[in-house]
């Protein structure tokens, strides 16, 4: 098919082997790339109920049709696997660079499967995959990791150009259940685990480069559609918007509307908003937009750090969910404090979110007596020595990195652990936006809030907040929309200016496809189907798709506003019955 190789990289790094695969045409029919082409391959390929970090786990890396060609926002991998955080389907995107060197080593996914005795680190290019001993580099933290391929590869291939790296740090070789896979120093596959899963094979990096080059459906259309994308992306003022404030403007935004989860879940406004929402990241330090490739949005933050103890720290971020997770959760209020604790977590390789909710979970223990720790609200030193504690797995570290479900059993804590299947939530509080439960309790890697990015309607007013009843059938279509976003691997961000019909053209320049939104609907149908057998053989049951119960019983102070659970079991119900799920929660056979 057009905008494939119709080629998948198959390695197994016990015997360091290598066999190049060709997917069925029907495979890219029913699913097209990314998500769709990840989860029929995890089907066939990973066994029922496999340990996560065993060598018959599958890590994937998948670019979609879309890579590789003029698209604004296709600069975008995604990574699969069995999660070690859920025990179920693990997906996670990164930006950056890397997609666009993955497609030119000329395949649509690299499939990873075994376990190496010792440290290594792979090349893959269009010649397949080369084995490389990375010992010297196992201990490293990700941005010397990065560093020293990217040295490597220059010395070593200086015909090849520039490659793209992803890497594990100290998080990931220590397995740590919420370990990331980082690229572009700042850039990662950031949620559910997956470092741990690359660690778990003792592959430290994974270095794509190669000249590959495509063939689309209609190069003409793809041309003249980015270009009018990018006239009408001139005048957006979601674009401006992003391009001036990034995610950070979501700050004062998440606070009016009384739902910035604040002290460990207890509060729906931070009374520090202001040392370090969008304003003061921009004021307190020097900030340059900074975009992936093929991308004219710019949201990325390249902040250096003006004054005080952290004067010269250069990041990437910190973007909305980190100042959420620690700015919010652990009232650290500081912007240049929350980039120093963003700083550690890239370099460790740990995710952010999940990081400063367990470090909340920590600080509640402590004030509980359930655990002796000195860790409180608002002592960023304590965190910082916390995450070095995670990622070396030391005392409560040790804890907290076989992540928040065995946590808060040691600690006598499951009524207060704020998780859904393992995975815990972004920076919207469900009680106020009513729709993000719906998206917490059903999106198949966890408490996620990009599946459906359903924040968006809510908080834009184009759905009522409050509203139940219908909720679900409206969130179906924005998750069927984003779900093909991740079969073609999009950026999120670009959600607005791709509505169906603009899909319906990428689809049609890239594959040759032509689908109307019906047929559109039935591939994301499929594709989240899949997903769901994949949860179901894993264990999932209805059960795990309710919210923890603080979100039901447990006013915020501030509005009064509970999600009952009344209220998610009705939207629960109709989201089934769109589906065309039973009430189990279980599609029909395939
Ligand atoms: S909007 Fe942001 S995340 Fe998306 S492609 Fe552009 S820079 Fe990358």
């Amino acid at each position: 098919m057009y905008g494939f190789y119709n080629r998948i990289l198959s390695i197994d790094v016990t015997d360091q082997t290598s066999r190049i695969e060709q997917p069925a045409d029907r495979m890219l029919r029913r699913g097209l790339g990314g998500k769709g082409l990840a989860i029929q391959l995890l089907l066939a390929n990973n066994p029922p109920q496999v340990d996560p970090l065993s060598p018959a786990n599958h890590l994937i890396f998948a670019n979609g049709p879309a890579s590789g060609s003029p698209v604004w926002g296709c600069c975008r991998h995604g990574v699969y696997a069995k999660s070690p955080q859920t025990g179920l389907f693990s997906e996670s995107y990164s930006g950056g660079t890397v997609a666009e060197h993955i497609n030119g080593t000329g395949f649509d996914a690299v499939m990873i499967h075994g376990a190496a005795e010792q440290p290594g680190w792979l090349e893959v290019s269009p010649e397949g995959v080369e084995f490389h001993p990375a010992e010297d580099l196992w201990g490293l933290d990700t941005f010397a990791t990065e560093d020293r391929i990217k040295e490597w590869i220059q010395q070593n291939r200086p015909e090849a150009g520039k490659c793209g790296v992803v890497c594990i740090g100290p998080g990931g070789e220590n397995q740590v259940s919420f370990a990331v896979i980082e690229n572009d120093y700042w850039r990662s596959a950031g949620r559910t685990g997956l470092g741990a899963v690359m660690g778990s094979k003792k592959i430290k990096a994974i270095a794509f480069r190669g000249k590959s080059k495509k063939q689309f459906a209609d190069d003409e259309l793809l041309k003249n559609f980015a270009k009018s994308l990018a006239q009408i992306g001139k005048d957006n003022a979601g674009v401006k918007a992003y391009k001036s404030m990034g995610t950070p403007m979501l700050v004062d935004i998440m606070n009016e509307a009384g739902g910035f989860p604040t002290r460990y879940w207890s509060k729906g406004r931070s009374e520090h908003r202001e040392q370090f929402n969008a304003s003061a990241l921009h004021s307190r330090c020097d900030v340059e937009p900074h975009a992936c490739l093929k991308c004219f949005m710019a949201c990325g933050r390249l902040s250096t750090v003006k004054e005080g103890r952290h004067k010269g720290l250069k990041i990437e971020g910190p973007e909305y969910e980190t100042i959420f997770a620690f700015g919010g959760l652990c009232e650290i209020g500081s912007i240049e404090e929350i980039a120093y604790l963003n700083d550690i977590c890239d370099r460790l390789g740990i995710d952010t979110i999940t990081a400063g909710n367990l470090a909340g979970l920590a600080i509640e223990a402590a004030r509980q007596g359930r655990i002796d720790s000195p860790i409180d609200y608002g002592n960023v030193d304590e965190v910082a020595q916390l995450l070095h504690d995670i990622a070396y797995r030391r005392g409560i570290g040790e804890t907290l990195a076989r992540g928040i479900k065995h946590a808060a059993k040691e600690w006598g804590m499951e009524d207060q652990a704020i998780h859904v299947k393992g995975l815990e939530p972004a920076g919207y509080d469900p009680r106020i936006l009513k729709g993000m439960g719906l998206a917490y309790g059903t999106s198949d890697r966890g408490a996620c809030h990009l599946r459906a990015t359903f924040y968006k309607p809510e908080l834009s007013g184009m759905v009522d907040r409050d509203e139940i009843e219908g909720k679900a059938k409206v969130f179906a279509e924005w998750e069927d929309r984003l779900t093909i976003f991740d079969t073609l691997v999009l950026c999120r961000f670009y959600r607005d200016l791709y509505q169906w019909e603009q899909l319906a053209e990428m689809i049609k320049g890239t594959t040759g496809l032509d689908l109307d939104v019906k047929a559109m609907r039935r591939i994301a149908a499929n594709v989240t189907d899949d997903v769901r057998r994949f949860n179901l053989q894993e264990g999932l049951t209805r059960q795990d798709d309710l919210l923890p119960p603080r979100f039901h019983k447990e006013p915020l102070p501030e509005t009064q506003k509970v999600i009952t659970a009344e209220q998610m079991d009705q939207m629960l119900k109709e989201y089934y019955q769109v589906r065309g799920w039973n009430e189990r929660g279980e599609p029909p056979a395939a």
